[in-house]
């Protein structure tokens, strides 16, 4: 028999988690990695001096590499401790690498320039100074999201996050996801002399990095019993929560003991800041779990001392007038430089001449209709974190190549139905571009087609399935070669118990009535209609 060969390409954190996984489970096969850059830290390992990551690193630390708890340390808000900074991430992935002696598999400076079908699986075009064609068994595809940003039709040079920060200059961002919001923060710093504005459609959700609850990562209050709420509930629950906690933020941090609490602010500066935290989180469009999340929450903070000025989407195309945020008048503006955050593309049709799109993959990571082609990294958190559901989808595809898991026959219809359920969930967004999904439901379907979901049965100890239950949601509950039970036992539980009390009540008293009567209805179902495969051996 002839050795298989496998071809990753991509070593950000996708390509490097599914290598790790391919060279443990598919003993004897060729597998390389192509790296077209010369590292192997990928787009978030050190993105730019001061930059502090969105998802805490207890949540985005994969599975198979642990090396943070859910214990919050109070003393850690000031700085920022439990999430990754500067080049942190980074050097997360090269541990990772050493320590699984990835590198050898690793072509660095070798870009993929061209995938196309070849009779005996997937041709590739390599570029390391030299061009040549090999052709592969396998294929999965790790090349990311945050490289090919949508641009605009504008008369005006753009800058983006990895150009230079602009200084002097006025600068309008558009786009209301945490690239934006982030990317405006940073210009915006006093220091530049900037004039900033957020361009903004609609509005958007901004959830604190720390929670006035107990001043932990909002990450941290993210647990699976709330998880397990319908989310048509979660929704409509969760919208008022949301702006009783903007409103009574003060409340919120002395009644739950927010220790220490936030910093000090002028009470005309706190009141600006949750007009502004109150009217966008109003005028966000879709529910709750349907729109793009920004921790990125310092750029309110600017927007309530009038670095940062919010306004509408442009009235023509020269992108000198503009709506006001409420549509009642117009702005004019003068920009120097204008910097699109509206989106991002796979790059996956580029690659391929059309070939490969995203859309055709179910789950974002199976090909609906070549067994040998896989995706890992391009499924888009609306709450979440990219690296930890990318290790789901390398042990999913690595475990099917493996011949661990079953790939279901009937893929394709399969996908149309997922497809279409997409559409219907996200009928705002462009799931041509991007695959969004709810973090945890989403990592759940996956674990559930692995047979690792920490179901009761599989915890097989209420009290320790009620601990699961209550603390951090993250993917090391699930219950596979990386599980490991007295971790799991030692996490921190941080929701109130009041708060867990209600959450039972809502449980037990609205959402189990409400999933019987809305029974085979139900809008989102977490189950996934996947026929359930073995377990492994
Ligand atoms: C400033 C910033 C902040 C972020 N914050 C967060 C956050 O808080 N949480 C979060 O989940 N995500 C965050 N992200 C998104 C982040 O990019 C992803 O989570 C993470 O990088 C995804 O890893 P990846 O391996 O899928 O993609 P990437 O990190 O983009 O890695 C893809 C790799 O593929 C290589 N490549 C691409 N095309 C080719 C080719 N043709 N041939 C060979 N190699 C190729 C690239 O050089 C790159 O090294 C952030 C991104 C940025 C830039």
């Amino acid at each position: 028999m002839s050795t298989k060969r496998l071809a990753i390409i991509g070593a950000g954190s996708s390509g490097l988690v599914t290598l790790k996984h391919a060279l443990e489970r598919l003993p004897g096969w060729e597998i390389t990695c192509f790296e077209k850059g010369g590292t192997t830290v990928g787009r978030w390992g050190n993105p730019y001096p001061g930059f502090f990551s969105t998802s805490t690193k207890y949540t985005t630390q994969f599975a198979c590499h642990k090396k943070w708890d859910s214990s919050a340390d109070p003393a850690q808000r000031e700085a920022k401790g439990d999430f990754f900074k500067g080049d942190e991430y980074g050097r997360y992935l090269m541990d990772f690498v050493a320590k699984n002696n990835l590198a050898p598999h690793i072509h660095l400076h070798t870009r993929i320039s061209r995938i196309s079908r070849d009779p005996q699986g997937w041709r590739l075009t390599i570029d390391d100074g030299e061009t040549r064609e090999e052709v592969f068994d396998r294929l999965v595809i790790c090349t990311g999201l945050a490289e090919n940003v949508n641009a605009i039709n504008a008369p005006i040079p753009t800058v983006t996050p990895y150009d230079p920060v602009p200084s002097g200059k006025t600068v309008v961002v558009f786009g209301g996801g945490e690239s934006a919001a982030d990317f405006a923060h940073r210009l915006a710093d006093p220091k530049l002399g900037n004039k900033v504005y957020l361009s903004l459609k609609d509005g958007i959700r901004v959830s604190p990095r720390y929670h006035p609850i107990r001043g932990v990562p909002s990450d941290f209050l993210r647990n699976r019993l709330l998880l397990s709420i319908h989310p048509d509930l979660r929704n409509a629950i969760g919208q008022k929560f949301v702006e009783a906690r903007i409103r009574h933020q003060e409340w919120f941090e002395r009644v739950f003991k927010s220790s220490p609490p936030g910093p000090e602010q002028t009470p005309s500066f706190q009141e600006r800041r949750k007009h502004w935290d109150a009217k966008l989180t109003a005028r966000a469009k879709d529910d709750l779990f349907n729109v793009f999340h920004t921790k990125s929450d310092g750029f309110l903070d600017d927007v309530a001392d009038g670095r940062i000025q919010i306004i509408g989407p442009p009235t023509d195309e020269s992108h000198r007038r503009y709506h006001d945020f409420d549509r009642t008048t117009t702005v004019e503006v003068e920009p120097d430089m204008l910097c699109p955050m509206i989106g991002f593309r796979s790059g996956l049709a580029a690659l391929s001449g059309g070939e490969i799109l995203i859309t055709d993959f179910h789950l974002a990571c199976l090909h609906a209709r070549h067994d040998d082609l896989f995706l890992v990294g391009f499924a888009r958190p609306i709450i979440g974190n990219i690296p930890t559901m990318s290790e789901m989808q390398a042990k999913l595809v690595t475990g099917i190549m493996a011949g661990w898991y079953e790939r279901p026959a009937d893929l394709a219809s399969k996908q149309a139905e997922s497809r279409a359920r997409l559409l219907r969930d996200f009928p705002t967004l462009n799931t041509e571009t991007i695959h969004p999904v709810e973090m945890f439901p989403y990592c759940d379907e996956l674990a559930r087609l692995m047979g690792s979901f920490p179901s009761l049965r599989k915890v097989g100890s209420f009290r320790r399935w009620m601990k699961i239950q209550l603390s951090p949601a993250s993917t090391l509950q699930y219950m596979d070669d990386d599980y490991n039970t007295r971790e799991m036992d030692e996490q921190v539980i941080h929701t109130p118990p009041v708060i867990t009390v209600l959450l039972v009540a809502i449980k037990l008293l609205l959402d189990l009535p409400y999933r019987l009567v809305r029974g085979p209805l139900a809008r989102r179902h977490s189950q996934t209609s996947l026929p359930l495969v073995p377990e492994r051996p």
